[in-house]
C-alpha cells in the first residue's frame, strides 16, 4: 500500500495535512497539492464525460462533489471506487472550499449560479456560451492560448464552443506557417452535441423507424435519422445560426486575431458522437500540403491520418471516445491560389467540451505563476 503525505495550500489558505488513501494516491511528479473539485451538470453528457475524463487524466481530486436540478438530485455516480450522490444547485455555500468547479448545465444557469460559484474563490471552468465573448472572461483552448487562463477577474474561464475547440487546434499550427486571412467550414455534427437526451432520441428513431412506427422527434426540428439538418441553434438576423456565429466571434478570440474571417455552415448529422468538419483556409501565403503536414504531425493536440491510398483519412465512428483532434484529406484548394483544404474530425464531448476544460485546469497547475 502507497501512502504519501501532502502539504495542501489553496487560495483560501493553509489546509490541514492530509494522508492519502490508497485510491486517491497520485505520482509526486504530477502534483501534491489535491482540489476539490465540482461537476455542476453531473447527470448530462458532458458531465458524464467529465467523471470519465478526470479519472483517465489522474486529476488530483480530494474531494469531488456533483450538482444537478432537482431532477437527478439524489442520484449517485462512481468515482475512482467511492459513490457519490448529486446535491441540487442552490443558492447557498455549497461551493465553499471548492478549488475548481467544471460547468455544463446550460448557459441559464451558468448565468444563473455564477456568482454563487465563484464567491469563495472557486475558479469556475464554463461549458456553456454564458461568458465566452465577455471581455473580462478568457475563452481557452489550452494548445492555443493557455496562458489567458490566469486573466480571470471573475474566476470564471470560458470553454469554448465544441466545432470551434476542434478548429482552432488545427488552425494554430497553419497560422504559425502563415497568417490566416479566411476559413470556410461545414461542420457534420454528431446528435450527443445536443445532449444526452438527443443522442437516445437519435437511437430510438432508427429503432422506431425500423418497428414500422413514427418516429419520436423533441430535441431536433426534424427527424435526424436518415436526414441531415443545416440548422443548429437559433438563426440570426445574418441568416446564419448562432452556432455558426459562434465560429466567427470565438476563433478570433482566441486565436488573438480579430481580422480571421470564419464563414460557416452547421449541420446536424445521424452520427451519435465526434463531429467533423471540412475546411478551406487562405492564407497570407501559399501553405504546401507537405508543410501542412509537417506542422500537424508536430503539433500539440493533432494526429495526422491521411493516407488517401490506403483508405485512410479521419472519421467519427473511430475517433468516438479518443482525446485529440484527428486531421487528414490535406490538399491544395484548387479554387484559391494561397488556399489549403483539409477534413478533422474529433470527439466534442471530450476535446470539445470535458477535455479541454481539464485540460485548462490542468496548464493552470502547470504553470502556476
Ligand atoms: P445535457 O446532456 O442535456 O445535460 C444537462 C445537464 O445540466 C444535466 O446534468 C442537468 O441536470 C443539468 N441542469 C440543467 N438545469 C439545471 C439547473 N437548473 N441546475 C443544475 N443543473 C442543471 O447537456 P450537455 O450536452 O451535457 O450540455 C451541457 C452544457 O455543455 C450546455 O451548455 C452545452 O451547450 C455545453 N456543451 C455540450 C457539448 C456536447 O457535445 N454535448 C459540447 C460542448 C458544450 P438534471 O439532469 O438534474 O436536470
Amino acid at each position: 500500500m502507497k501512502i504519501c503525505l501532502a502539504g495542501v495550500n489553496n487560495q483560501m489558505g493553509q489546509k490541514p495535512v492530509k494522508i492519502l488513501e490508497p485510491q486517491d494516491f497520485i505520482q509526486y511528479e504530477q502534483r501534491l497539492r489535491l482540489m476539490k473539485v465540482a461537476i455542476v451538470g453531473a447527470s448530462g453528457a458532458v458531465g458524464q464525460e467529465f467523471l470519465r475524463v478526470l479519472d483517465e487524466q489522474n486529476f488530483p481530486i480530494s474531494e469531488l462533489l456533483l450538482f444537478g436540478s432537482k431532477r437527478s438530485a439524489g442520484t449517485t455516480y462512481t468515482f475512482r471506487g467511492k459513490e457519490i450522490t448529486v446535491k441540487e444547485l442552490q443558492h447557498n455555500d455549497d461551493f465553499k472550499g471548492v478549488d475548481i468547479a467544471f460547468t455544463s448545465a446550460g448557459a441559464g444557469t451558468s448565468k444563473e449560479f455564477a456568482e454563487t460559484i465563484t464567491k469563495h474563490g472557486a475558479i469556475m471552468i464554463d461549458n456553456s456560451s454564458a461568458f465566452r465573448m465577455d471581455e473580462d472572461v478568457p475563452l481557452v483552448v489550452p494548445e492555443v492560448n493557455g496562458e489567458d487562463a490566469f486573466n480571470t477577474p471573475r474566476n470564471i474561464i470560458a470553454n469554448p464552443n465544441c466545432t470551434t475547440i476542434q478548429m482552432v487546434v488545427a488552425l494554430k499550427p497553419l497560422n504559425d506557417i502563415s497568417k490566416i486571412k479566411r476559413v470556410h467550414v461545414a461542420t457534420y455534427q454528431a446528435a450527443s452535441g445536443a445532449g444526452a437526451v438527443a443522442m437516445d432520441e437519435l437511437v430510438e428513431q432508427y429503432k422506431e423507424i425500423a418497428e414500422g412506427k413514427e418516429p419520436t422527434v423533441n430535441k431536433f426540428a426534424y427527424q435526424l435519422a436518415y436526414n441531415l439538418i443545416p440548422h443548429i441553434d437559433v438563426f440570426q438576423d445574418n441568416d446564419y445560426t448562432k452556432e455558426e456565429m459562434k465560429m466567427f466571434h470565438e476563433t478570433r478570440k482566441i486565436m488573438h486575431e480579430p481580422e480571421i474571417s470564419v464563414s460557416a455552415t452547421c449541420v446536424r448529422v445521424p452520427v451519435l458522437r465526434a463531429h467533423s468538419e471540412a475546411i478551406w483556409i487562405e492564407t497570407e501565403q501559399p501553405i504546401t500540403p507537405e508543410q501542412a503536414r509537417e506542422a500537424f504531425n508536430k503539433a500539440e493536440g493533432v494526429v495526422l491520418v491521411d493516407n488517401p491510398a490506403e483508405k485512410e483519412y479521419p472519421m467519427p465512428l473511430f475517433v468516438a471516445n479518443q482525446d485529440p483532434v484527428y486531421v487528414g484529406r490535406i490538399r491544395k484548394d484548387l479554387a484559391n491560389e494561397n488556399g489549403l483544404t483539409f477534413w478533422l474530425v474529433g470527439d466534442q464531448i471530450k476535446k470539445g467540451a470535458a477535455l479541454n476544460a481539464v485540460q485548462i485546469a490542468q496548464y493552470m497547475i502547470k504553470h502556476k505563476k
